[in-house]
């Protein structure tokens, strides 16, 4: 699926809807969560769409290594790499994903405490 009409990240990554945009090339887009919960709180998304993932398949490799870096290399620019931050994917309603097209939450700037909630 290339991209869906109804789902939130899609019509962000075209610009259907504003975002605050942190980063875009031509397979991964990074905007700031809108609702953050730490200083740094940015969403590393892939432009394909995927819901979660439990929908990967060897094909997205590629994608998902280049998301991860991405955070990496945001949480580096933000002055936070060396301190620490956390990369988060939550998968379906009991991990608290409320938007099904993976993203990546980064997050960072303050002290995190483990286990999350
Ligand atoms: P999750 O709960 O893991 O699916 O994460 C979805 C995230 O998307 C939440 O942290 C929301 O605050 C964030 N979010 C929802 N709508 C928007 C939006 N329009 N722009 C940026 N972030 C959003
Ligand atoms: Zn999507």
């Amino acid at each position: 699926m290339a991209s869906t009409s109804d789902c939130l990240f899609c019509r962000i990554i075209n610009g259907e809807i504003l975002a605050s945009i942190v980063y875009k090339d031509d397979r991964v887009v990074a905007f700031n969560d809108i609702n953050p919960q730490a200083p740094t709180h940015v969403l590393i998304v892939p432009r394909r769409h995927i819901a979660s993932l439990n929908e990967l398949s060897t094909e997205d490799d590629g994608i998902v290594g280049e998301v991860v870096r991405r955070a990496a290399a945001i949480a580096k620019e933000r002055g936070i790499a060396a301190g620490g931050y956390r990369t988060v994917f939550n998968t379906n309603a009991g991990a608290g994903q409320t938007v099904f097209h993976i993203h990546l939450h980064l997050l960072g700037g303050r002290r995190l405490t483990w286990p999350p909630g």
